[in-house]
């Protein structure tokens, strides 16, 4: 951890009972992404945060998104993309830890699981949804026991993996179904071309953060 890092969660803007979950896994200083991102995502804007892998940026989208779903909380409230099974069982693990004690609902939608008890899981209106991109798209096309219309974030993580054209005809399924007015969060360990065509999808307002220590 750098010295300059004198910053803490509280800092931040972020709730204490957040700050006290965070304890509870032994997470007491930010890294250096949790610290820049966090105070904008807290204030509404778009994000793009970029840097290399360890550096903490499940808990950068995390930490802002738990906060503002206890501010507001209402069915599907936050969607999390990412490119592989194995990401998005680590990341609902970190939701699933992080909002036990407010009795959050996570769902983790990824291939090799059986469709219709995921089906059954997505209408009981889990407040966040973790998904691989083709196993969602499946959803989306085959059944309509939910919605994503009323999200208010939109997360990509390991966003340059995603942006590359492998997944376009999927994300396209997914985008189609999300609402206009939304906040999207990037997060990727390279800067690629990629990100950047997705800045067209991002709000003015959007932020953009690149680790410099690489
Ligand atoms: P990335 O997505 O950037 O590859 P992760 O979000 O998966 O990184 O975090 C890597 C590890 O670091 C995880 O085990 C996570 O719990 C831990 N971690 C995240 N933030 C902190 C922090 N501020 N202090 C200590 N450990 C942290
Ligand atoms: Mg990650």
């Amino acid at each position: 951890m750098s010295k300059k890092n004198n910053v803490n969660f509280c800092g931040l803007g972020l709730n204490l009972w957040l700050i006290r979950q965070c304890e509870a896994i032994g997470v007491t200083v930010p890294t250096e992404i949790q610290k820049n991102c966090i105070p904008k995502i807290l204030n509404g804007f778009d994000c793009i945060g970029c840097a290399k892998t360890g550096s903490g940026k499940t808990l950068a989208f995390a930490l802002p998104i738990l906060q503002k779903f206890c501010e507001e909380p209402y069915g599907i409230f936050a969607l999390i993309i990412t490119p592989t099974r194995e990401l998005a069982y680590q990341i609902g693990d970190q939701f699933s830890i992080l909002g036990n004690t407010i009795n959050l609902r996570s769902c983790v939608i990824t291939g090799g699981m059986d469709m219709i008890i995921q089906a059954q899981n997505l209408a009981k209106k889990p407040h966040v949804v973790i998904a691989t991109p083709g196993r969602l798209a499946d959803h989306i096309e085959s059944c309509d026991t939910f919605t994503f219309k009323n999200i208010k974030f939109l997360v990509l993580d390991e966003a340059d993996r995603l942006l590359g054209n492998r997944f376009n005809d999927q994300l396209k399924v997914i985008f189609g179904t999300l609402p206009k007015q939304k906040q999207i969060l990037l997060f990727s360990a390279t800067m690629t071309d990629s990100i950047d065509k997705v800045k067209s999808i991002t709000s003015k307002e959007v932020y953009i953060w690149k680790c410099e220590e690489e």
